[in-house]
């Protein structure tokens, strides 16, 4: 190489000395651009063998990739920038044409309504928006012969929890393409594949990541069905970055055990909040009062790790007050983390609902959601009692 500062600047300390050790935890690798020897094995990188550019694979992506895809129970995993995003190619992978259909959840995340209703109008598709817990909803699906249905595993923000089983029966009788949301109860909670989804969908920057401190969002399944997806995010370009994909990877760690307190502990604060007169109900599938507790029991892990609840009489500005009188939990606006986010529905995850889709969906101005976090859960449920009864002051 040659001797010249600027060469030398630029070249050098680009190689490791050779090392046999796997480190514990994996390097962060941020280059976007790898380079080779061989001009062969350049070329066979670009073809997606090794490691080129980062917007076709990176290393720390991959290894998300592995783990979200064990975790799962499928055979491929493409992460991306955001769960958005994930939701985003999962559709787009359909080939919808004019005139198909598309099913989702009524009481699902508004943002996903609004992402499908702008595409779905772009392509002159019709969506439907359905209740999933509704009994009806297996008929409807067979009448009308969708493309692609969406379902979240336990719903955004009234907690309902549909029989996967049962809506993947109805998909594969009019073949369509099953899309489970597996958010909320993350793979840990619920492995929607085995249950009959074509793709399990998860917002990493939920529960997988569970520190709030990376976007990202994964789409795993069968190798066959990946592959255009994975061939897709080289042409869109969203994809994870290696920082978050470290990050999230470091987080997902621990979610079984993580996963498993935040249900516990959603029990306790569930059971807790019960005994409130000042609450017009609570909403938790692991208590027996939910309307869907039968199919919770046998397709969650215990009630799952959210709880949500309605305030007696409170419109928005209780609903606010009661925010603000919290002092463990935190009203974040969103959710699967350490730590107790508390959201006021109407106005977060429902807020690019329209009035008349919110009310469709049932959410009402005085619903709370909990994302119920590793605190004391006396002191959450303390906490959420508290910040009620002060709400409701004037
Ligand atoms: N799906 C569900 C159920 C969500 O709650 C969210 C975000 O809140 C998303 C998808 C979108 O994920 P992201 O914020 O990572 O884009």
């Amino acid at each position: 190489m040659s001797s010249k500062q600027k060469t030398v600047a630029v070249h050098a300390g680009t190689r490791l000395a050779g090392s046999k050790a796997v480190p514990v935890s994996p390097p962060i690798y941020p280059a976007a651009v790898n380079w080779f020897d061989s001009s062969d094995d350049l070329d066979s990188a670009l073809d997606g063998k090794d490691y080129a550019y980062a917007r076709i694979s990176a290393p720390n992506t991959t290894l998300l990739e592995e783990a979200v895809a064990a975790l799962e129970g499928a055979e491929a995993c493409v992460a991306y920038a955001s769960g958005m995003a994930a939701l985003r190619s999962v559709f787009e992978a359909q080939g919808f044409k004019p005139g198909d259909r598309l099913v989702m959840p009524a009481d699902g995340y508004g943002v996903t309504r609004a992402l499908y209703k702008r595409l779905c109008a772009t392509l002159g598709v019709e969506l439907h928006a359905l209740l999933m817990t509704d009994p009806e909803v297996s008929a409807r699906i067979r009448e009308l012969k969708p493309r692609m249905v969406l379902a979240e595993s336990i719903s955004n923000p009234l907690l309902r929890v549909p029989d996967l089983r049962v809506l993947a029966r109805a998909c594969q009788d009019v073949g369509a393409a099953f899309v489970v949301d597996g958010t909320f109860p993350s793979p840990v909670g619920q492995r929607a594949l085995a249950l009959g989804a074509d793709y399990a969908v998860q917002s990493t920057s939920k529960w997988l990541n569970g520190h709030s401190d990376a976007l990202g969002g994964t789409v795993s399944a069968s190798r066959e069905r990946m592959a255009p997806l994975r061939a897709a995010r080289v042409l869109a370009g969203d994809v994870l970055g290696p920082f978050e994909a470290w990050l999230t990877l470091r987080g997902l760690r621990t979610l079984p055990v993580r996963m498993k307190a935040h249900v516990e502990h959603a029990a306790h604060v569930a059971r807790r909040l019960t005994e409130s007169p000042l609450l017009e109900r609570v909403i938790y599938p692991g208590l027996a009062s939910h309307p869907d507790h039968a199919t919770a029991n046998a397709l969650l892990l215990g009630g799952g790790p959210m709880v949500a609840f309605e305030i007696k009489g409170a419109g928005r500005a209780e609903g606010m007050r009661f925010l603000e009188a919290l002092k463990v939990g935190r009203p974040g606006p969103s959710l699967g983390d350490v730590c107790t986010l508390v959201m006021h529905a109407a106005s977060a995850s429902a807020r690019r609902f329209t009035p008349e889709e919110r009310a469709a969906a049932g959410i009402q101005e005085n619903l709370i959601r909990v994302s119920v976090g590793l605190e004391d859960p006396d002191d959450i449920a303390d906490d959420l009692l508290a910040a009620v009864a002060q709400g409701a002051r004037r």
